[in-house]
């Protein structure tokens, strides 16, 4: 497919999910700026990203510092204003990288890397609001903090380490009701004192800005995984 037609596309996807996103958060008695969208733009090339800024999108979502590094510091120049959130696994020997190129930290996880962070954002003057993820589900494969884990996580990030902690994020179980986790993520925020909610991605975004989301993280129904495959190829012609 032709680029311009897959900016066309990826632009058309975008005004449809805004849309979608301002009608739940309205349905919900919120108003519409309150819920943010992140557009998950992770295997996707560059030209999809810039397609998405073209058409006024500015918060992305990556998982992987690799890609980060490979796609948005030429991004950056030309649009200075956009916001990037790290959506992936982090490894503490990445902190430096993360910090340096990122905006909002999604995945903080466990005590050694909100160490690792601290310092980093200490020793270099870039204080990244953080989200912690939790592991809702208690699945052994996902990273997060549990559950019952989580208030003292979360203080001991904020008050020893002094770190910028706004909000929870979680990604909820497969084959499971979504609600019951963005219910749980929300008492957990609210208990201790958290505004921002990360939750909810292409399939159930809807349900999870009714449960109180404020960003909401949406790849695929905006990039679409197969015409951007097309536009790799048409770029490497
Ligand atoms: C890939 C990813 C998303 C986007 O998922 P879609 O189903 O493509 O919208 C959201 N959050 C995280 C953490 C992801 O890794």
């Amino acid at each position: 497919m032709e680029e311009a037609a897959v900016s066309k596309i990826i632009g058309a996807n975008l005004a449809g999910i805004r849309g979608r996103v301002e009608a739940a958060a309205r349905e919900a008695g919120r108003t519409a700026d309150a819920v943010s969208l992140v557009a998950v733009s992770k295997t996707q090339p560059a030209e999809a990203v810039r397609a998405a800024l073209d058409a006024g999108q500015r918060v992305f979502g990556e998982n992987r510092m690799q890609e980060v590094l490979a796609k948005f510091p030429a991004l950056r120049l030309e649009f200075p204003d956009l916001v990037l959130h790290l959506i992936g696994p982090l490894q503490t020997n990445k902190v430096k990288d993360v910090v340096a190129h990122c905006d909002v930290i999604e995945t903080l996880d466990r005590p050694r890397l909100a160490e690792a962070l601290a310092r980093e954002m200490e020793r270099s003057g870039r204080r990244l609001p953080c989200l912690i993820e939790v592991n809702t589900g208690e699945e052994p494969q996902k990273a997060g903090v549990l559950p019952a884990a989580a208030d003292d996580f979360i203080g001991d990030c904020r008050d020893r380490l002094g770190l910028a902690i706004e909000g929870l994020m979680c990604i909820p179980p497969e084959n499971e009701e979504p609600a019951l986790h963005f219910a749980l993520l929300r008492e957990i925020a609210r208990r201790n004192g958290l505004t921002t909610l990360s939750m909810g991605m292409s399939a159930d975004f809807e349900t999870a800005i009714r449960f109180g989301a404020t960003h909401v993280r949406v790849g695929t129904a905006i990039f679409g995984a197969r015409r951007v495959a097309a536009l790799t190829q048409s770029a490497a012609e």
